[in-house]
């Protein structure tokens, strides 16, 4: 991004620069969104709005922005097209449901997308009525919000309105518009879409955008293009370990859902794992167990072989050559996963120094975890709690306890030292499934939205002891597994 030039913000905080609808035309498509019947907010995000330069007071009434009816001043609304491999096939996708209306620069000077999720057709609906449930979309809200508090890198959610008019999912549901606030909707389909229809100049512009975009320090590279496909590597390789490290499972990890600026990006049938299982599957049409929680690390590689192979062009003049190179650097993620992977255990068990056999002690835990299907989250968090660390008298943990303790010895770092560094990397709340549920039944069938607003207090400070929110940390005690979230929402 070159830099912005200096513009004068609408009183609301309107600040856009549309530097996506530069790109080469075909990356995207200019259309407005489609006008809904009456709109109603029902949530409104003031903390983020400011932090956008927005002025929360003037908009947290405007739903008819964020149903799409009115243009936010300085918006050049688009559909961005990419493509995707969906279950590992390939298919031509694009947004069929979602509107950009212009990339928002911040008073510190960061540029956001504001994208309206459920705002109509698009060229790329297919036979998709472009639209969204309300229940879904405050789904989204409360997980990506979550994910936000636990300092996971995430999209984030500026307001949810209704539209007054019904959507059909098997059922009639009250239609809703998502307003997703994102570093970039820059996907690693993206990339296919160019490098399928052949286009290297596209392919070339996509990739020194993205580079200008979301890692500007590796512009002036020896070789920028695969600068850029270890820069997303490494980025998605934190990410990846930071969800396995709270137990959040994506649910949908397919080539259109991987965002190049190393964001967690669309919530669908996502959720957080209790009992500890990596064979846990949430989605209801992952029959195969394809992106179950242990399966996440290696999809993630997989994902990014599919943005090395649309790079290829750019890579090397003679493929065979491009084809090296890129393998090689895929052939890293492993390492570099684990790498991301033990900092963050190590940091859940209170660990400063790194030992040869910290792999084996946390991996002993897990295992002893799973055998007895203990909760993840509230293992993790009774372990940095002092009083409560013989959480169990079992004959395996007691021997796995005292092993952490000897290891625990070997460093320096007094007791509370210790238990502050657990305690900031071991959530005590997470979206449990069915505190979710509740309030979304309570939002959508009853109009009552107080339980999503007490719910979205706990969950923003997930890190803080939970003197009387304990219901928001017992699991739900249904059968590991029995929750299903769904798919095409
Ligand atoms: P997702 O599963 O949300 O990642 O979406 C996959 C693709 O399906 C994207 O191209 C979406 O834009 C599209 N899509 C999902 N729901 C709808 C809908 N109701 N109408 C049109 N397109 C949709
Ligand atoms: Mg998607």
């Amino acid at each position: 991004m070159s830099a912005t030039a200096p513009t004068t913000p609408s009183p609301a905080g309107w600040n856009f620069d549309n530097s996506y609808a530069r790109l080469p035309a075909m990356l995207h498509e200019a259309l407005e969104p489609t006008a809904v019947r009456e709109p109603r907010m029902v949530v409104f995000n003031h903390a983020l709005g400011q932090e956008l330069g927005l002025n929360p007071t003037a908009l947290a009434d405007q739903a008819a922005i964020f149903a799409g009816n009115e243009l936010p001043e300085g918006a050049a609304p688009l559909a961005q097209a990419y493509a995707g491999h969906q279950y590992g096939n390939f298919t031509g996708l694009g947004d069929g449901r979602a509107i950009l209306l212009g990339e928002q620069i911040t008073p510190t000077g960061e540029r956001y997308d504001v994208q309206l999720k459920g705002s109509g057709p698009t060229p790329f609906s297919r036979r998709g009525d472009g639209r969204a449930a309300l229940g879904p979309m405050l789904r989204e809200y409360i997980i990506s919000e979550a994910m936000h508090a636990l300092g996971i890198p995430t999209t984030r959610s500026l307001a949810v309105v209704t539209t007054g008019e019904k959507v059909f999912r098997q059922q009639s549901l009250p239609g809703a518009v998502l307003t997703r606030i994102a570093a970039s909707h820059i996907r690693v389909g993206t990339f296919e879409w160019a490098a399928a229809h052949g286009d290297k100049e596209a392919l070339r512009a996509l990739a020194g955008y993205t580079l200008q975009r979301h890692y500007p320090e590796l512009v002036t590279a020896e070789e920028p293009y695969l600068a850029l496909l270890t820069g997303v590597m490494e980025r998605q390789a934190r990410l990846i370990a930071q969800w396995q490290c709270v137990g959040f499972i994506h649910g949908v990890m397919n080539t259109d859902n991987v965002a190049l600026s190393g964001e967690t990006i669309d919530y669908g049938p996502c959720a957080f794992m209790d009992a500890f299982d990596p064979a846990t599957v949430f989605s209801s049409i992952d029959r195969n167990g394809r992106y179950a929680y242990g399966n996440q690390p290696q999809i993630a590689q997989w994902n990014l072989a599919r943005l090395a192979e649309a790079l290829l062009p750019l890579l090397h003049a003679e493929e065979k050559q491009a084809v090296e190179v890129a393998n090689a650097a895929i052939e890293s993620f492993k390492t570099t996963f684990e790498r991301h992977w033990l900092t963050g255990m190590r940091a859940k068990l209170g660990l400063f120094t790194e030992e040869a056999g910290d792999r084996a002690l946390i991996e002993a835990l897990l295992v002893w975890m799973r055998e007895q299907k203990a909760d993840f989250t509230n293992t993790f968090r009774s372990l940095s709690d002092a009083g409560k660390t013989m959480l169990n008298n079992h004959p395996s943990f007691i021997a796995w306890h005292a092993q952490w303790q000897q290891r625990l010895s070997h460093q320096s770092q007094s007791n509370e030292v210790v238990q502050e560094r657990m305690q900031a990397h071991n959530p005590a709340v997470i979206p449990r499934n069915h505190k979710v549920e509740e309030a979304l039944a309570a939002a959508s069938e009853h109009g009552d939205l107080s339980v999503m607003q007490r719910l979205l207090e706990v969950l923003a400070k997930p890190y803080v002891d939970n003197e009387g929110r304990a219901e928001y940390c017992t699991p739900s005690g249904e059968a590991p597994g029995a929750y299903q979230t769904f798919c095409g929402t």
